[in-house]
């Protein structure tokens, strides 16, 4: 018995001959919060997007909560409690704050009552502090409100892990703390979490553990201080 949630071995994808992972191993711990970082290009989105089934990985197997999903349809993976934001959010701009939680909502927990749906839905927004908002277009929102609806999006499937692909990026010092503060509350609620990241304060303050991929390739996965010792990722990140 494992006490990984996740756990992915030999990934590797190539996009016509390119290989953008090769052979990358990688587990999630349940409960646990670890960081993936990696120079620009270097496969974090890629190996994301094979973890959740967007991408068919060339080579390797992927468990997860204990099952063997290599071949099972995102949709699926999101039903089962892998949840992912996406780099830019996309909020459905035609409808509202509330009504862009109901619709993954409804698509996580079948058919119920529109009153049913309604309540979890404000339940999600109040998590992610947007419950003032609810009947607002997202068209109004700002960037930080924008990041807490995404993740409130991939709150609605009730993920037991969390992929956040840059949830932070152009923020402000202070709003990153408040997303900080909203995935710390989360992984306390039971939720394991992936953040990648490139804003080194948020990765460091959050990860108990860092997971470094340059060109493809692991080349480190430890302790955010060893990690951040070593010398090869010293040099992967000077030439950046
Ligand atoms: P990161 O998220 O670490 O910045 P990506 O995973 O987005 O990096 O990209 C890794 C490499 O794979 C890049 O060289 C990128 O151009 C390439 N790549 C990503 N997605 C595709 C795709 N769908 N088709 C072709 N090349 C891709
Ligand atoms: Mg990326």
């Amino acid at each position: 018995m494992t006490a990984n949630i996740l756990e992915a071995t030999g990934i590797t994808k190539r996009f016509d001959g390119f290989a953008a992972l090769t052979s990358v191993d990688f587990a999630l711990l349940k409960g646990e919060r670890v960081g993936l970082i990696g120079p620009n290009g270097s496969g974090k989105s890629t190996f994301v997007n094979c973890i959740t089934g967007i991408l068919a990985p060339d080579e390797g197997s992927i468990t997860f909560d204990a099952n063997d999903i290599t071949k099972t349809p995102a949709w699926l993976r999101a039903r089962r409690g892998l949840a992912r934001t996406y780099q830019i959010p996309r909020p459905f701009r035609g409808m509202t704050i509330q009504e862009n939680i109901e619709v993954p909502l409804r698509f996580a927990v079948g058919h119920k009552s529109a009153r049913v749906i309604s309540e979890a839905a404000q339940v999600i927004l109040d998590q992610v502090g947007l419950g003032e908002k609810a009947d607002l277009s997202p068209k109004g929102l700002t960037q930080v409100e924008l990041r807490k609806l995404e993740l409130g999006r991939a709150l609605a499937a009730r993920p037991k892990v969390l992929i956040a692909d840059e949830v932070m990026a152009g923020l402000s010092e202070s709003e990153v703390d408040e997303i900080l503060a909203l995935l710390n509350r989360l992984n306390a609620e039971g939720i394991s979490i992936l953040l990648i990241e490139h804003i080194m304060r948020a990765v460091m303050l959050f990860s108990q553990r860092i997971v470094v991929i340059v060109a493809g390739c692991k080349i480190a996965d430890g302790l955010p201080d060893d990690v951040m010792q070593q010398e090869e990722v010293e040099r992967a990140y000077l030439g950046e």
